[in-house]
């Protein structure tokens, strides 16, 4: 039988069916995925092939293949074993909330999650959320950066949780998918979720407003059916989406603009930064790239530097 995993614990995976039924499946022997070497071979959101064996009057399935991924998201365990553990597989659409103020979402942090979303292969989406409290001025700031970040190729939406603003047009955009939300804590997750489907209650910001975030608490990602052919994945107690270790050669292809005028800088290993005639430090200083969007690319550059000395210094 062919399935997908809803959800795991680690040694036991709750798989549903083709047909629509739930199993809860242990995996068979031991298998490895190729190239990814991971504390949970089997992830949420993995497509597997299963089958099962009655004992008695238990019935439980064997995982026996999982199918390849379009994508996974992983985090480096915190114990130093350096493990690392994949928190979710085919994940169609990554929402970021952004608010301005209550609590503030700053366009560093905004562009470390698109570059993670890139790294990652899945699509980002933005949702301004409390745009029912804002005033002119903020008005006019929320749709500079949205209109910044569309030119860019990515999908903006102001929204209002509380009001209802724009929600059906999140609901449009997560219809046959699979989709995470993501934020700081207080933008609003919860409120969106709840505003999605009234009757589903995620764990994700109940962990993160107890400030458990830096807790080792032990919580697995879950995935749900919403009552629109759409599913969400929720990662109670993972903080954003992942980190990705990008390496400082690869980061501008994770900026799409910066990507965009690579093959017209003079070096082909361009890092625009002091390189003579680099196409995207033109284009900045021609206003058509943001400067904040250079200020984010230096800054994630800057970190994997940091943390490549490091790593470098007997660990
Ligand atoms: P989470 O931590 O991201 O899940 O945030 P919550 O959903 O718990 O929301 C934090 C606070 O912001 C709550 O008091 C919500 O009522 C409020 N809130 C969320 N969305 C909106 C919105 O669109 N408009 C307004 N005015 N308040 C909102
Ligand atoms: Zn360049």
């Amino acid at each position: 039988m062919k399935g997908i995993v809803y959800k795991s614990t680690g040694s036991w995976y709750t798989v549903k069916s083709q047909n629509g039924e739930f199993y809860e499946c242990r995996i068979k022997g031991k298998f490895r995925i190729q190239g990814i070497k991971s504390t949970n071979p089997v992830a949420v959101g993995d497509h597997v092939v299963f089958e099962v064996e009655t004992k008695g009057d238990e019935t439980i399935g064997i995982i026996n293949k999982i199918e390849e991924r379009e994508n996974y998201i992983i985090r480096k365990s915190v114990n130093l074993s350096k493990q690392t553990h994949i928190i979710a597989a085919n994940v169609d659409v990554a929402f970021l909330l952004v608010t301005l103020n209550n609590p503030p979402t700053f366009t560093t942090f905004i562009d470390r999650f698109l570059v993670t979303a890139e790294a990652y292969h899945i699509n980002a989406v933005l949702l301004f959320n409390k745009i029912d409290t804002y005033n002119e001025e903020e008005l006019l700031e929320i749709k500079y950066l949205a209109a910044m970040y569309r030119e860019i190729g990515y999908e903006c939406i102001g929204i209002s949780a509380v009001t209802g603003k724009n929600v059906e047009k999140v609901k449009a955009l997560m219809e046959g998918k699979v989709s995470m939300f993501s934020g700081h804590s207080g933008v609003g997750k919860s409120t969106l979720v709840n505003a999605i489907e009234p009757t589903l209650q995620l764990k994700t910001s109940k962990i993160s407003s107890q400030h458990m975030q830096g807790q080792h608490t032990t919580t697995f990602a879950e995935m749900f059916d919403l009552s629109f052919n759409a599913r969400i994945i929720d990662t109670p107690g993972i903080k954003g989406f992942g980190i990705v270790e990008v390496n400082k050669e690869e980061l501008g292809n994770y900026f799409p603009e910066f990507f965009a005028l690579k093959e017209h800088c003079k070096f082909n290993n361009c890092l625009h930064r002091e390189e003579p005639q680099c196409a995207v430090k033109e284009a900045l200083e021609n206003d058509e790239i943001a400067w904040s969007r250079y200020k984010s690319y230096l800054q994630i550059m800057e970190g994997e530097e940091e943390h490549y000395r490091q790593t470098q210094h007997g660990n």
